[in-house]
């Protein structure tokens, strides 16, 4: 079953287990056949050796799963399988699984990930649809999916490692010759891309009442209303809750020619770091240890989410990129001060450093002015009161309209004297 298994991976196959499996080309969203996660039949325990990962759910579903390195994990796609009610954490506590998540990944598709305390092969893999009239009082129910994973070493663990590509599953790739985007000069719309933080199977910073990734979405909707009402175009990276890799939000934008892109969030820091609005720019070097703890755990969200960054280095490099970047970087330094200018004249609570820089990846478009915007901390108790407050949130939204146009004339202004 190994070797078999190893083939299916090798050839990057999707891997379509039990007897009903619908064939992978007509494998579209269908929520009537939304399959239900089930706790109670589910466990990660020691097998022999290694782990086993013994997943229920109530009917079954196309899937695939691959191992990536640095970290070590073990990606599990399928069709929407809901985990509504379920934490990961749950299913923690034995060897062989440091860290699990999963959530919607894409539209009509969910991801489980489990962080590997180091490398390991899958033993077997095997979905089956149990007869209801079988007496295990353990395996009783619709489907199980279970997942045999044993310890190996290094080397044997980086030649199986890799995301097998099928045109079914694979991202669209930014093209690497796009000449840089012409700034805007006021003649045509302005074109914002907005990102709503986190999304799907990572659900940023959390408490009991709200979620980072719902929080951003909301208000990424009611700004994109204000900005829409004063003339602006505005574009989404996303418009649900699922997970948008970094990546993929910076081609969103670079695809669509936007003239700025916003990133909102409203992470968790420990209490005391960080309270009120910030605006953050990108720099390598971060302002302090909280903004380089912010960047970091931006990353490791989309590490942990299963997106392998293998040979995705800087797609758009080049001598024209580097021109470009360098125009750029004053442009959003500006953007940064008007956005920070107009939430304080507002009146909205403001970190004491309002505008600071730490190493985003979702910033680092070269042809973009990129932005992103803390609204506030999950991990404050006064700023969970405004952020909750729609009232609140529409002050915060002319603010940022009221910015971004100001911005906007005086960017083309300047765009034009350049041009003469
Ligand atoms: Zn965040």
């Amino acid at each position: 079953m190994t070797q078999l298994l190893q083939r299916f991976l090798a050839i990057g196959a999707l891997m379509l287990a039990g007897a009903v499996a619908a064939p992978a080309q007509d494998a579209g969203p269908d929520l009537s056949a939304l399959a239900r996660f089930e706790p109670a039949r589910s466990a990660i325990r020691a097998e022999g050796e290694g782990t086993l990962i013994r997943l229920g759910l109530s009917q079954p579903v196309p899937y695939r799963l691959y191992l990536l390195d640095s970290p070590p994990r073990l990606v599990l796609d399928f069709r929407v399988v809901d985990f509504t009610g379920t934490a990961p954490d749950s299913l923690l506590g034995a060897p062989g699984i440091a860290d699990l998540r999963w959530g919607p990944f894409r539209p009509g598709w969910s991801r489980l990930v489990a962080q590997l305390d180091g490398p390991q092969e899958v033993l077997f893999a095997e979905e089956r649809t149990n007869d209801p009239a079988t007496t295990d009082s353990l395996i009783t129910g619709s489907t199980t999916l279970e997942i045999h994973l044993k310890p190996v070493s290094a080397g044997d663990f980086v030649a199986h490692t890799g995301v097998p590509h099928s045109a079914l599953w694979d991202l669209p790739q930014p093209a690497a010759t796009d000449p840089p985007h012409r700034r805007q000069t006021g003649e045509a719309p302005l074109l914002v891309v907005l990102d709503p933080g986190h999304g799907g199977l990572d659900p940023g910073a959390e408490t009991e009442a709200m979620s980072e990734a719902t929080l951003t979405l909301t208000f990424a909707r009611e700004l994109k209303d204000h900005l829409t009402r004063a003339g602006i175009r505005v574009l989404l990276t996303r418009e649900e809750d699922v997970f948008v890799p970094l990546e993929t939000r910076i081609t969103v934008a670079r695809v669509a020619g936007a003239d700025l892109l916003l990133s909102l969030h409203a992470d968790a820091l420990a209490e005391g770091e960080a309270t009120g609005a910030t605006v953050y720019l990108l720099d390598d070097a971060a302002s302090d240890a909280a903004s380089a703890k912010l960047a970091e755990r931006h990353d490791r969200a989309d590490l942990l989410a299963g997106v392998d960054l293998e040979g995705h280095d800087d797609e758009v490099a080049g001598v024209l990129m580097d021109l470009a970047r360098a125009e750029t970087q004053p442009r959003a330094v500006r953007l940064a001060q008007v956005l920070a200018g107009s939430i304080k004249t507002e009146g909205l609570k403001m970190h004491k450093h309002p505008v600071q820089s730490a190493d985003f990846s979702v910033l680092k478009s070269p042809d973009i002015p990129s932005i992103l915007l803390e609204l506030g901390f999950l991990s404050s108790a006064p700023d969970r009161t405004r952020l909750n407050d729609p009232a609140w949130r529409i002050r915060m939204a002319d603010a940022l309209t009221t910015a971004i146009l100001a911005w906007a004339r005086a960017d083309a202004a300047e765009a034009r004297l350049l041009r003469q």
